[in-house]
């Protein structure tokens, strides 16, 4: 790779990756399960991000586990998803980069989870980035770099 196109990938921050706030479906703390199921299947996201009332993050809920939440010893206890709510399930042992990291971090952070939070210091959610958007740009700063070596390759033997 060269190193300009080296620098131009890792000089990118979380905040030119994310997806912003204002377009990330999220669901709230005090919500019935049943509606987290509901924005999960209409949205088709595996999961979502938890805010508090005052939209800071608070973890993560996804398919299946609430699935598990309302999983009783021998069926689905159905009934459960309009009395329990988000955040007796929620994952809180969730990964959180801020707008600043660098690129490399953010690659790492998505090894693991699909989608990683961005929070702000005081924990107010900025957004997300996902593993989508991390191997897009991966993506193309290896072909780039593909193609100026073998530019390079050319004109030297010319
Ligand atoms: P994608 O890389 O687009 O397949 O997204 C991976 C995961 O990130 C999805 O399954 C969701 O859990 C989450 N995600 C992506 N975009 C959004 C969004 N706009 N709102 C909420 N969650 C999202």
């Amino acid at each position: 790779m060269s190193s300009t196109q080296n620098k131009n990938m890792t000089n990118m921050v979380v905040e030119d990756l994310m997806i912003p706030a204002e377009k990330v479906a999220h669901v709230q703390m005090g919500n019935p399960l049943e509606h987290a199921l509901l924005v999960l299947v209409k949205s088709g996201y595996s999961a979502v991000p938890v805010l508090d009332a005052s939209f800071k993050l608070q973890g993560t809920i996804g398919k299946t586990i609430i699935l598990n939440g309302i999983l009783g010893l021998e069926r689905f206890e159905m009934e459960k998803l309009s009395v329990a709510t988000v955040h007796e399930v929620m994952n809180t042992d969730i990964p959180c980069l801020s707008k600043e990291d660098d690129f490399l971090t953010a690659l790492k952070a998505v090894i693991d989870y699909p989608f990683v939070c961005v929070a702000d210091q005081q924990g107010y959610f900025d957004g997300i980035v996902t593993r989508r958007a991390i191997l897009k740009q991966l993506n193309k700063n290896l072909h780039a770099s593909k193609y100026s070596t073998e530019t390079e390759m050319i004109t030297e033997k010319i």
